[in-house]
């Protein structure tokens, strides 16, 4: 199958298909330098199987974990592009999932002042999410995502039959974003969540959650209206993956998508749709509540960068397929929260 993310002069196709790693040659011009960037928890042969379609490949790999998208990893990078004797007309192609993705986009947008990129995500977020959308980034110390730009690919790849070495808690914790995008847009989506075969409909739970945030990045690109509606469960989701839970001496950490998952519920207006996404957090193994300190999950949600001027836009679900955005004071959190005033 595939989609065209329509951007004018920006615009490119998203391949998705069974085994498109290795025809990745039919879609892309391969008889350049090409840097190969991926990160050490993804299976090596992956990144050796695209890179053995180029003429001239170099495989950049980078430490696994968020901690990769840092300045200085950044800069090992761009030095091994460097080094590679990268030239203006040479390609970056990203093997992995959004932390290899968010790093090595943000790599080939700047260096140069920017050369090709190509998305190859491994991980059932990156093929969700984060692969499509053009937004790239790395962190400073604890603020996620705040150095970074907007780069589209040129080409995106989604072999889903890479899922299949992904663990468990990584592939649902993924399906989370698709979740959302039933709630917000795909009635019929979110019944396959209800009634269907995950992982036998995992290619049309993928297609239907691209075709989504392609709707939504067609409309807006840089942000502006529409992209707000991807923030869905996204505010207290922040919030609470800010918080470093502990317990004993263990540091225990909701994924991303687990995040968005609890964020989502106390934004769905409807008791009784509330009552259907827990059960398919039930079924999915998804968490339905957790031990979260909500006075420390308020704390981080008032440092959130989008809730300045002691304003906030929160995107609500009334009802299945559809959503509204409604700007509040950062107080009206606390009741959203469930906590006492
Ligand atoms: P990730 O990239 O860290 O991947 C999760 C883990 O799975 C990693 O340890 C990785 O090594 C491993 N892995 C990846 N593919 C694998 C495979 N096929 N088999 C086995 N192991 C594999 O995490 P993620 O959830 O993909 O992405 C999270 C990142 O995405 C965050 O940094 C987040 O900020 C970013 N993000 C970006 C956007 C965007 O629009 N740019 C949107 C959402 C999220
Ligand atoms: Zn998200």
């Amino acid at each position: 199958t595939k989609l065209t993310m329509n951007l004018g002069e920006r615009s490119y196709d998203i391949i998705l298909k069974n085994g498109a790693l290795e025809n990745l040659y039919q879609f892309a011009r391969l008889d350049r330098r090409v840097a190969v960037v991926t990160d050490a928890g993804v299976p090596a042969e992956y990144a050796q199987r695209v890179a053995d379609q180029c003429r001239d490949a170099k495989i950049i790999t980078v430490p696994q974990g968020e901690a990769s998208k840092s300045m200085k990893i950044l800069e090992s990078v761009l030095r091994q592009m460097l080094e590679f004797n990268m030239g203006r007309g040479d390609l970056v192609i990203a093997v992995g999932g959004g932390v290899v993705g968010d790093l090595a986009g943000f790599a080939a947008s700047i260096y140069m002042r920017g050369i090709d990129f190509i998305n190859c995500p491994t991980t059932t977020l990156s093929m969700i999410d984060s692969s499509i959308g053009g937004k790239t980034a790395v962190d400073l110390g604890e603020t996620k995502n705040i150095v970074g730009s907007f780069w589209q690919p040129k080409l995106v790849i989604v072999d889903p039959s890479t899922l299949a070495t992904l663990p468990r808690r990584q592939y649902i914790n993924g399906l989370a974003e698709s979740v959302k995008a039933s709630l917000l847009a795909d009635p019929e989506l979110f019944a396959i969540f209800e009634k269907g075969d995950i992982d036998e409909q995992i290619g049309e739970i993928i297609y239907r959650s691209l075709r989504f945030k392609k709707s939504i990045v067609e409309q807006d690109e840089t942000e502006r209206g529409m992209r707000k509606a991807l923030n869905f469960g996204h505010t207290i989701g922040h919030g609470i993956e800010a918080v470093k839970g502990v317990r004993g001496r263990r540091t225990v950490g909701l994924y991303h998508g687990e995040c968005v998952a609890l964020g989502m519920l106390p934004m769905i207006e409807s008791k009784a749709l509330q009552k259907r996404v827990r059960a398919v957090y039930r079924r999915l193994g998804l968490p339905l509540r957790t031990a979260y300190n909500k006075d420390k999950v308020y704390a981080e949600m008032l440092h959130d960068k989008k809730a300045q001027g002691g304003q906030i836009t929160v995107i609500k679900v009334p009802g299945l397929g559809c959503w509204r955005a409604e700007t509040i004071p950062v107080e009206g959190l606390r009741t959203l929260l469930g906590m006492e005033d």
